[in-house]
């Protein structure tokens, strides 16, 4: 393979996701196996525009696979949504001599990469990294597998308490507009439903949950809760319930940051070492302002574009799957 890639730059951007620092250490490693030198990006794009770089080589990146965080540090960057911060920004890597980039983030960090990468004519691979599991084109991203365990964990515990005190529990998970950590924690934790955005678009899951005769033959009762304007969140389901619902003891837990923590599992380890390899590959063979993602157990290339389009849909099977085994 040729390439006029001489040196690669990699940051970490938006929400950390348990498995960002297994993808740094792949990329590094990837690439400074190709005879391509390797440079860490502190703090996002904030790093980008303000200089803060410094030059990898295999032991940057030892012993970090097993940490949940990103030694990269991630940053939410106001000043690259203007035109002169991402100026900046390239004329920063024209000085550091970085010809392409890595980006390992969400939704909102592949938009920016998407923006980036038209100005300038920059070579950018994204790697999905958020615990979110919102992004197109692949079936899961990186951290969605250990906030999944996180959060199955957390709600095992809650049921004894729950159980105790035969209460209604709304658990509130991360997730954005995207329903899939709710609705599958769901399903591990043996929970009654989920309560997401992609259904209450069309129906009012709260009133259809109590008016279907809800769970008075069970002890306790676990409704998974996506934190979103759309769902309204658990504490808002809560103040319903009070008003429209008295019979019901009901409680809210909100699961919050502890879901972005701890060591990534085995698979988000796998996946991202996988994603990282391929970025390079990707990168080597001229692909360019492509997500990797991965599909039936294959690396697939995505476009930006159709990576960061709003529509994962739902899946009916885990919905189904969720309704017959909660009756
Ligand atoms: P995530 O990547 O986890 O979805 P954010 O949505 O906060 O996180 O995005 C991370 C960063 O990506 C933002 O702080 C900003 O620097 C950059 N970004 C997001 N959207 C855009 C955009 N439309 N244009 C340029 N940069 C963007």
């Amino acid at each position: 393979m040729t390439s006029n890639i001489k040196c690669i730059g990699v940051l970490t951007s938006g929400g950390d996701a348990p498995g960002m620092n297994a993808a740094i250490r792949s990329v590094t490693r990837a690439a400074i196996f190709d005879g391509i030198r390797v440079k860490g990006i502190y703090r996002g794009y904030k790093g980008l525009i303000t200089g803060e770089i410094s030059e990898f080589k295999t032991n940057s990146v030892s012993n970090i696979i097993q940490q949940g965080g990103t030694i990269l540090k991630t940053a939410r960057c106001a000043e690259f949504l203007t035109p002169e911060g991402r100026k900046v920004a390239y004329e920063t890597m024209q000085r550091e001599e970085i010809d392409a980039l890595v980006v390992i983030g969400g939704d909102g960090s592949l938009t920016g990469a998407n923006i980036f990468a038209n100005e300038f004519d920059v070579p950018i691979v994204g790697l999905p990294g958020t615990i979110d599991n919102d992004l197109y084109g692949t079936d899961v991203t990186i951290g969605y597998d250990t906030a999944l365990n996180t959060i199955m964990q957390s709600v095992d515990k809650i049921r004894d308490t729950a159980t105790s005190h035969e209460r209604l529990f709304f658990i509130e998970v991360m997730g954005r507009n995207c329903g899939y950590l709710a609705l599958n924690s769901a399903i591990a934790s043996g929970a009654e439903a989920a309560i997401i955005p992609e259904i209450s678009i069309e129906k009012d899951q709260l009133s259809d949950l109590i008016e279907q005769g809800f769970r008075k033959s069970k002890n306790s009762s676990l409704v998974l809760v996506t934190e979103s304007e759309i769902t309204g969140g658990a504490l808002k389901l809560a103040e319903r319930v009070k008003t429209e619902y008295p019979q019901y003891d009901v409680r809210v837990s909100i699961l919050g940051h502890l879901q972005r923590g701890g060591s990534p599992s085995a698979q988000d380890r796998i996946l991202a070492s996988r994603m990282g390899v391929a970025a390079i590959r990707a990168l080597l063979e001229d692909q360019r302002n492509v997500m990797i993602g991965i599909h039936e157990n294959e690396i697939v290339y995505i476009p930006f574009k159709r990576a960061i389009k709003k529509e994962r849909e739902i899946s009916d099977e885990l919905l189904e799957v969720l309704r017959i085994s909660s009756i």
